[in-house]
């Protein structure tokens, strides 16, 4: 059996080269590997809106529907370990192995952590929808938050806090 496309990295760039590739004509098989368990979303809203809105909500970029009628298999919450070149397949977390004609490398990126001692659970680093979560959890009235990284992300975050009260 062909293993067609495979793409590691279900975020926003794998989630959209998947569709692109049917918008494109590509008949073969398509299946995308994530570690998250969600479907592909945008990551912008997760400083604003999913601290902000009333409800976290996740902007997802596709449906469980539309990857169904694309033939777009999606693997979830499972991480690609290794890469066998020769044998043109993927080594999965759960320990399977999944085969490829053609590979898209679409891991993203990750913060950059910070390399002390001792932080403990009330240090949470943003990147994923799950992260958002757990900085919602601790943004109350009675808390005092420390920003590590002043770019548009952690400016994003302190005015999100206190618009949060
Ligand atoms: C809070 C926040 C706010 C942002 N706001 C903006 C904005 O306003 N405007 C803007 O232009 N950009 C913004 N960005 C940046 C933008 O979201 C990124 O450029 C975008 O997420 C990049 O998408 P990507 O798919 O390339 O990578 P990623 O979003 O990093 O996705 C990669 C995915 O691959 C998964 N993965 C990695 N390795 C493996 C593996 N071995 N096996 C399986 N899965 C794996 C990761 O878990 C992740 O789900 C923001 C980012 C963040 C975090």
């Amino acid at each position: 059996m062909s293993g067609g496309m495979v793409i590691i990295g279900a975020g926003e760039c794998g989630g959209r080269a998947a569709l692109a590739l049917r918008d494109l004509g590509f008949e073969g098989a398509v299946t995308l590997i994530g570690d998250e368990p969600h479907l592909p979303y945008e990551r912008p809203p997760l400083s604003k809106e999913a601290m902000t809105g009333e409800v976290p909500a996740i902007k997802a970029i596709t449906s469980e529907e539309l990857l169904a009628e694309r033939s777009i298999r999606h693997i979830r919450s499972v991480r690609a370990v290794a890469i066998d070149r020769a044998a043109h397949a993927v080594r999965l977390s759960d320990g399977s192995l999944l085969p490829y004609d053609k590979l898209l490398l679409a891991t993203g990126s990750l913060p950059r952590k910070l390399p002390m001692p001792g932080l403990g659970e009330r240090c949470v680093y943003l990147r994923t929808f799950n992260d958002a979560l757990a900085i919602r959890a601790h943004l109350n009235p009675k808390s005092r938050v420390a920003i590590v990284g002043g770019g548009f992300i952690g400016l994003e975050l302190a005015a999100s806090s206190r618009k949060l009260g």
